[in-house]
């Protein structure tokens, strides 16, 4: 199925086995006995929270392991201390474990092999095939060349060998700044691929590591640490991104010119992009410190910690990610079909509640003063097993403002004056007078019910065209309700170079003295429900005993699903 003009492709519902060109090509390789056991792994770099494009690897990467019988790694890639923290290492478990998969005892750290990298790097200098280069980053990018021009050979690059082990030794004893010299690899300055051009495998970084402290003053680019730490861990399928499909030469090279263990297989399918949203970690960096988002987790983030907190279940996320294709063409997904995904398996597994965001007292003038009501719900109208719960009723009761108009227009069946409609689950009831206050805004209504309408339908069978819910006054709970909407209004604003000047404004919009029924004091920041007839929420760990705060999870309005039916009628 087509999701929309110039946009990815998706899948409607997921094969029992899944194919593409990733699988195809594990399963020639079991079947050629060129693998035993496939492994793969998934190589967070700890600089932030995962976002949900790092979830399409996680369940490409673990969910290959589960279907082959094979292992996944957990992979720190940490070798640039100076934007990595111990606080993404415990969040980035966190979040796959709640994405429901697990690495066993197979958590490692890119920074474990410290020692072997550079042992594997002094074996490219003897082998006339690394040199300390004294060029600034600046000189180096000038002599780089470009995709048509060549580059140019560094006046460093023909150093003898015994120069290139002492320089590179005295690097790593810290004897020289930061940037004033590197190890590169001795390949090729003309290469028609910009990567083989002499890239950098050191540099010297001052900075605390993470893990090693103080201990090392040079460390590896991704370039050099990727690669050899897959085939010290006996990775077989090392899956990444398209961006890095012109670093499989290199990647080849140096598996092909040094004493490692293995020799993994780099393959490169095409990122996860979404509409209306961000998914870089440099820029959801740049959102959380500049302070436009509460933090990492703040419910309007694309990261997993983010959909967490606003309610989305780990199951809608997997669910969403299996209909993804895996293949090399790029594409941008709308974010109405996470949406989707996210409503389809709510509705199915939330169970049902009442809650007033913006309520409208109702009184009800022939019901006893000092009576109260146990009525029956339903917790889901399409599961029983889910079964029942008792709400009160009683004579004053906050039913929706919008449920309410003074003059309504003929396709309104909701409450007028002089109207009847159904009180979910308890009576049929008649508005009989508006109350105002002095600036004319409704403030009141003085209604009355028929007793011989409880549970909702009348013995005389006499029909009413509304159903509206409503809450008990004296017992439902005062809430906060904070809605959301996408960070971005426009589905490519957040690619744009300004994206922060494109920010929507009206993100968040919070909502105070909203009335929810008061079984909701049981809520868990885990288990959304469905507010009947208003969409999905789930309660924020920032609620308190005075006041329930809910993120609203997804609306009910499902507009992929609308758009979709229009597009392809089936
Ligand atoms: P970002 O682009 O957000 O900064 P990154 O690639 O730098 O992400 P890493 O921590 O290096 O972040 O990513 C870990 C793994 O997740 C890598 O293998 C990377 O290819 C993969 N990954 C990152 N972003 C996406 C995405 N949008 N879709 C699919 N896979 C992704
Ligand atoms: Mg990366």
């Amino acid at each position: 199925m087509f999701n929309g003009s110039g946009m990815t492709e998706i899948k409607d519902t997921v094969d029992e086995e899944q194919q593409d060109f990733i699988r195809e090509q594990i399963r020639a390789d079991l079947a050629s006995g060129k693998v035993d056991k496939v492994i793969t792994r998934f190589p967070p770099e700890p600089n932030g929270y995962l976002h949900i494009g790092h979830v399409k690897s996680i369940c490409l990467n673990f969910g290959i392991a589960e279907e082959f019988d094979g292992e996944c790694h957990l992979r720190f890639d940490d070798t640039n201390p100076v934007k990595e923290d111990i606080e993404f290492i415990d969040a980035i478990q966190e979040d796959v474990e709640w994405l429901g998969y697990s690495w066993g005892e197979k958590i490692y750290f890119a920074s474990d092999n410290f020692d072997q990298l550079y042992q594997y790097a002094e074996c490219l200098v003897e082998a006339g095939l690394a040199y300390v280069d004294d060029l600034t980053a600046e000189e180096i990018r000038e002599l780089r060349g470009t995709l048509t021009e060549p580059g140019k050979n560094s006046p460093y690059r023909d150093r003898n060998v015994n120069e290139n082990i002492d320089l590179f030794r005295r690097m790593k004893a810290g004897e020289f700044e930061d940037g004033s010299r590197v190890l590169r690899a001795k390949i090729d300055m003309a290469s028609g691929n910009v990567n083989l051009r002499d890239p950098v495998l050191y540099r010297i970084l001052t900075a605390t590591h993470p893990r090693t402290g103080d201990n090392w003053k040079i460390y590896p680019t991704y370039d050099f640490a990727h690669g050899q730490t897959d085939a010290i861990e006996g990775v077989t399928h090392s899956l990444c991104t398209l961006e890095f499909e012109d670093h499989r030469p290199l990647y080849d090279w140096l598996i092909q010119h040094l004493p490692v263990p293995a020799k993994p297989m780099q393959y490169e399918f095409s990122r996860l992009n979404l509409t209306n949203t961000v998914l870089s970690k440099r820029r959801l960096t740049q959102l959380t410190d500049v302070g436009h988002v509460s933090g990492w987790d703040d419910p309007r983030m694309p990261t997993v910690s983010g959909l967490r907190r606003r309610g989305v279940p780990a199951s809608a996320i997997r669910d969403f990610i299996s209909r993804l294709a895996i293949s090399k063409t790029e594409g941008t997904v709308e974010a109405a079909m996470l949406d989707h995904c996210v409503r389809d398996y709510l509705n199915r597994h939330a169970e049902r509640r009442m809650g007033v965001l913006r309520p409208l007292k109702l009184v009800i003038e022939n019901y006893p003063e000092d009576k109260t009501e146990e009525l029956v719900a339903v917790n889901h109208p399409g599961n029983d097993s889910l079964g029942t719960r008792k709400i009160p009723f009683s004579r004053e009761l906050y039913i929706e403002r919008e449920d309410f108009m003074e003059d309504p227009p003929k396709k309104f069946f909701r409450l007028g004056p002089g109207r009847e409609v159904r009180l979910r689950f308890a009576y049929f009831v008649t508005c009989n007078e508006v109350v105002k206050d002095e600036l004319g805004e409704v403030v009141e209504l003085r209604c009355s019910y028929d007793p011989e309408t409880k549970g909702g339908n009348a013995p005389d069978g006499r029909k009413v065209k509304g159903t509206i819910h409503w809450v008990s006054a004296a017992h439902a709970l005062e809430s906060e309700v904070r809605l959301y909407n996408p960070l971005f209004e426009n589905p490519k604003d957040g690619n744009a170079e300004d994206y922060l000047d494109k920010l929507n404004s009206d993100s968040l919009e919070i909502l105070k003295g909203c009335f929810v029924e008061p079984l909701l004091s049981l809520a868990t920041w885990d288990s959304p429900v469905q507010f009947e007839r208003t969409g999905y929420f789930n309660l924020d760990r920032s609620s308190n005993e005075g006041c329930l705060v809910f993120n609203r999870t997804v609306s009910l309005r499902d507009s992929w699903a609308k758009e979709n039916l229009k597009k392809n009628p089936s």
